[in-house]
């Protein structure tokens, strides 16, 4: 076996682990493998072990990748940070958008979504580490954002994605996907039907997983640390 499938079995593991622990379906959460920095050959290896999800987060890095595995069945995500004059090839070229913050950039996507394909699924990043964080919405200012991109015509909304400042105390990482869960939960409760809750990656799965993510983003953990961080 690679190195790549014996770390994506590591990881399918632990999910399932974590899952059971807090009384969850294994098959609720969804994986979805982060590939910035890796080649097509390391997509192709998740690939041949069955992984369909893919994120990237620079479309600048992703568009060759995409094109270069066009004969693969592929679902590819984009996490990274949007800039509103970058969204076009986004809205082209991938099934998901996670990083949507801003009124602004929703609407270009909407506009841009090429009508032949479905609507496009949104996730919008909510900021949950304050300061420390620029981007993501503020939860103050989330209900208004989720209203208006709920209403674009060529955009699904379908929940919220956060990445918490990192730390390696685990009730600290709960307590910041917590604070994501109740503003998920309360949406709901206002009529939206959001489904997908996109947080946790290598170092805090087993927290996201227990605060009720139904996506979570891994790289490292499975194709190895990158030289630099992205
Ligand atoms: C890079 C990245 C990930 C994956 O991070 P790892 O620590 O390598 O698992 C997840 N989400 C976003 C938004 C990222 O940029």
């Amino acid at each position: 076996m690679t190195t790549i499938s014996n770390a994506l079995q590591a990881v399918r593991e632990r999910i399932a682990r974590a899952a059971v622990q807090c009384g969850r379906a294994p098959a609720s959460i969804a994986l979805l493998a982060v590939t910035k920095t890796c080649g097509p050959e390391a997509i192709r290896a998740a690939y041949a072990e069955g992984q369909r999800a893919f994120g990237e987060s620079y479309a600048q890095e992703a568009l060759p990748k995409i094109a270069a595995l066009a004969d693969l069945d592929l679902e590819w995500h984009c996490i990274g940070p949007l800039q509103s004059n970058k969204t076009k090839p986004i809205a082209e070229h991938f099934a998901w958008v996670h990083g949507v913050d801003r009124a602004k950039i929703a609407q270009r996507l909407s506009e841009q979504r090429p009508p032949e394909l479905p609507p496009l699924n949104i996730c919008l990043q909510v900021n949950v580490s304050g300061e420390s964080s620029k981007s993501g919405v503020a939860p103050t200012q989330l209900a208004a954002l989720v209203r208006m991109v709920a209403a674009l015509p060529r955009l699904k909304l379908r929940g919220l994605m956060a990445i918490p400042a990192p730390t390696e105390d685990m009730a600290q990482q709960r307590a910041a996907f917590h604070v994501v869960r109740e503003l998920f939960e309360e949406l709901n409760r206002q009529g939206f039907a959001l489904d997908t809750l996109s947080m946790g990656m290598s170092h805090d799965l087993e927290a996201a997983i227990q605060e009720g993510a139904t996506i979570v983003r891994v790289g490292s953990a499975i194709f190895g640390e990158r030289r630099k961080p992205l």
